[in-house]
């Protein structure tokens, strides 16, 4: 079986995320697509904006009407940073016998020799690499060693131009966010009145 892996932060989850999973899943003949929120982004040392708790719920929401997509507690529930490694390991003795398509973003992809046990990482799964606007991919090569970039599988895609900082920003400012995620993770937003303030929550605090 091959299965898709969407990581991130999902703080919130949006359009874009779900664009490029559902792309993925489609030109690489995906059977499912994970979507893993991390408990303790090891890029962002500082935490998150909202707890991992809530990031879990709207991706739950978010990922609910497609019968490909479901979403995993399997790092929110893990103490310590979440390492790709860890997850993929863990992944390999729930799911024996299937391959691995870590799907992420240009951007992402393009740190991945500074992911944690980066080489054993390659090893555990292939990579979907998606332009996002801005970062096109070219801009790989010269950056990771060729243990990475012949893991990498490009997908040239024009996902939109949705990132979960500007979801983020406009909360602030008042701005209208419906249409950049679905409508279930606006509400969901609203009524818990998440990223008001963008003040981090402290990592470790899940509620
Ligand atoms: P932030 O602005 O807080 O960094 P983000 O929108 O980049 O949030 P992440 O949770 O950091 O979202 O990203 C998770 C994964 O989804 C990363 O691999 C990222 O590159 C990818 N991604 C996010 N938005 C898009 C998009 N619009 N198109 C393609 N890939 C995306
Ligand atoms: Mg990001």
């Amino acid at each position: 079986m091959r299965i898709g892996i969407m990581g991130g932060t999902f703080d919130p989850v949006h359009y874009g995320h779900l664009f490029v999973a559902e792309e993925a899943r489609v030109l690489f003949g995906l059977e499912k697509v994970l979507f893993i929120p991390n408990g303790r982004p090891p890029h962002r040392p500082e935490g998150a904006f909202a707890s991992a708790a809530r990031r879990y719920a709207m991706t739950l929401i978010a990922t609910h009407s497609n019968n490909a997509f479901s979403c995993s507690p399997l790092e929110i529930h893990r103490s310590g940073p979440s390492y790709a490694v860890d997850t993929l390991t863990a992944l390999n003795r729930d799911y024996p016998d299937s391959e691995f398509y870590y799907i992420t973003g240009i951007d992402a992809v393009a740190e991945l020799a500074t992911w944690h046990r980066y080489e054993e990482v390659v090893k555990l799964s292939r990579f979907i690499a998606a332009t996002r606007p801005g970062f096109p991919i070219a801009s790989l090569k010269n950056r990771l060693p060729l243990a990475c970039l012949e893991r990498i599988l490009p997908l040239q895609t024009s996902s939109p131009n949705i990132s979960s900082t500007t979801i983020r920003d406009r909360i602030k400012k008042n701005l209208p966010i419906r249409y950049l995620t679905p409508d279930g993770v606006v509400n969901y937003i609203y009524e818990h009145r998440l990223y008001v303030d963008n003040e981090l929550i402290p990592v470790g605090v899940t509620a």
